[in-house]
């Protein structure tokens, strides 16, 4: 399983995963997302992206 490092839409930095809000735990009901923190300091952006279900590992 191949994951491509996610950039910062808003300055183009290293996005860090970070540990999930309980909205987000909430939301992952409905869809998987993971939650995401620039790695730039005078950006800091947080942000969820959506995680598409991979085929492979459905049963
Ligand atoms: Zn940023």
């Amino acid at each position: 399983m191949t994951e491509s490092i996610q950039r910062c839409p808003q300055c183009g930095g290293y996005l860090e995963r970070i540990r999930r809000h309980r909205i987000d735990r909430l939301l992952s009901l409905f869809v998987k997302v993971r939650r995401y923190q620039c790695q730039n300091v005078l950006c800091q952006r947080e942000g969820v992206v959506r995680v598409h279900d991979s085929l492979h590992n459905k049963r």
